[in-house]
């Protein structure tokens, strides 16, 4: 579990409090159903979406920055973006931290 009290530049820090709410809401709105357009079909994606992605600014959590997608197409996404910030959060190390509790 993630304790609070650690500073960093991860993704999760960035979300807002009410990010499960605005996250049901998009996934609602797309029906459940990930938003991704295929590029050889031009078609939508069939796969339950699950996930919530921004699809531009990370910080803005607008409703019209947000879509859908289900897990493949969101890892895809995730790894194109910030596949160095997420090896950078495993050097947390709370060892660290266990001198100021
Ligand atoms: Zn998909």
């Amino acid at each position: 579990m993630i304790r609070g009290g650690w500073r960093g530049s991860t993704r999760l820090q960035t979300l807002p409090r009410n990010w499960r709410a605005i996250r049901q809401q998009v996934l609602a709105r797309a029906g459940y159903q990930c938003q991704h357009v295929r590029y050889d079909t031009g078609k939508r994606c069939t796969s339950r979406a699950n996930q919530c992605d921004h699809i531009g600014e990370r910080n803005n959590h607008a409703l019209d920055n947000l879509q859908a997608l289900c897990e493949y197409h969101h890892l895809r996404k995730s790894s194109s973006q910030g596949g160095r910030a997420n090896a950078r959060n495993h050097v947390a190390d709370p060892v660290k931290h266990a001198g100021l509790l």
